[in-house]
């Protein structure tokens, strides 16, 4: 049995145009396939997102796909368990987006999924603006500590910032939507601050780790939204007496494996190859790649965490429940809050290490 990726790399310097055929090429390749490979149905793994398998109706357009169908494609029959779980820990959808799981109307079988909609910003500037006063008053008064770093569309800064960590060159083009703000906050009290006053003022939020999803999805909506850059959250504490470490979700795969071998060379972590990926998004998702014929997915390894859910509340494992922990480690936290750390297991990895680096002869 095999699993096919199908990856398409061109240079930004082809331009806008070059994005459409590569796309167009990747989409026909996926067609002409289809046949031959195994269609009961077709699977998907939710860390190569993919955007084309269906998302939530944009403005009452044609882009509805039924959740179910794309859902069962990542998560087969844990799709129902997943609804359900959202449906018990945020009805109301606050962190929905193009591709998260949706509540359901109602709290039963799941079989009842419901229609979400997107809308585009319809309010007028004058509105808009108020919004945004009323948006930053609340969470001045609602960060404990002091008010995060801000960046407005028009901060000198604010395009170095979002472009920053945007791994898909495509989305850092002008037509992409841009964040009202940008808050890169280096304290929970002020996420916390963040999510109730975008609750209350009616603002999506997107949350941004390291970045890496590929279809921009940590940084862009259509819909009015603020942007949770958490690259101030990157603290690793390792525990080798343990054999554990609480890393913050803004930390990256490389961060976290330097960590852990300068307090020890024979203990590891098992998850993927590229060093810039974030572990927010990363063990979300599942993770693999190093070890994983040995030791699984990264999510296999996780001991607990910490998020912050839609009313504002900072659960632990204890305090979220195996359901929701169950759910993040593999169902993709975006649907479920803001992840703000994991607590990971390390395994052992043998001293000696062998290494076949490929090499061309100039
Ligand atoms: C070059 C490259 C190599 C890769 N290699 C592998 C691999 O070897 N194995 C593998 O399994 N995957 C791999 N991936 C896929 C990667 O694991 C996923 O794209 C992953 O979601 C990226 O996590 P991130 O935090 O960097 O991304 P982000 O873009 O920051 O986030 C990804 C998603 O998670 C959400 N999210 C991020 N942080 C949080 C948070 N703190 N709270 C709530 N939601 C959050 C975002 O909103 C977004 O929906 C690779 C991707 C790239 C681009």
């Amino acid at each position: 049995m095999y699993l096919i990726d199908y990856v398409s790399n061109w240079d930004e310097k082809e331009g806008q145009e070059a994005s459409a055929r590569h796309m167009s090429w990747i989409r026909e390749l996926y067609d002409y396939m289809t046949p031959y490979v195994s269609k009961s149905p077709r699977t998907a793994f939710l860390n190569y997102k993919d955007l084309d398998l269906g998302r939530v109706r944009i403005n009452g357009g044609a882009t509805f796909v039924d959740p179910r169908i794309w859902g069962r494609m990542y998560f087969k029959n844990n799709f129902l368990r997943l609804v359900k779980t959202k449906s018990n820990v945020d009805p109301e959808n606050f962190f929905g987006g193009e591709q998260t799981i949706p509540p359901t109307i109602e709290n039963g079988t799941g079989e009842r999924i419901q229609e979400l909609e997107y809308r585009e910003a319809t309010s007028s500037p004058s509105k808009a603006l108020a919004q945004q006063h009323n948006f930053l008053q609340c969470v001045a008064s609602h960060s404990n500590q002091s008010m995060p770093q801000l960046y407005v569309p028009k901060s000198p800064s604010f395009l170095s910032v979002l472009q920053s960590s945007i791994y898909n060159l495509r989305f850092t083009s002008p037509a992409t939507p841009k964040p009202l703000f940008i808050i890169t906050p280096n304290h929970e009290s002020q996420i916390r601050a963040v999510v109730v006053c975008s609750k209350k003022h009616g603002l999506k939020i997107t949350v941004r780790s390291g970045g890496h999803d590929f279809e921009g999805l940590s940084y862009r909506a259509n819909v009015p939204f603020v942007l949770i850059d958490l690259v101030n959250f990157r603290t690793i504490d390792v525990n080798i007496k343990d054999n554990s470490a609480w890393v913050q979700a803004g930390a990256t795969l490389g961060e976290v494996y330097y960590r852990i071998s300068e307090k020890s060379p024979v203990h590891g972590f098992p998850a993927g190859a590229c060093p810039t990926v974030g572990v927010g998004g990363h063990i979300s998702g599942g993770g693999f790649r190093l070890m994983v014929r040995k030791y699984c997915m990264a999510a296999d390894h996780v001991l607990d965490a910490r998020i912050i859910n839609a009313k504002g509340e900072i659960l632990d494992r204890k305090t979220m429940g195996e359901d929701l922990f169950w759910a993040i480690r593999g169902g993709g936290v975006t649907s479920f809050g803001v992840l703000l750390a994991w607590k990971i297991e390390l395994v052992p990895v043998p001293l000696l290490h062998i290494l076949y680096l490929p090499w061309q002869k100039p």
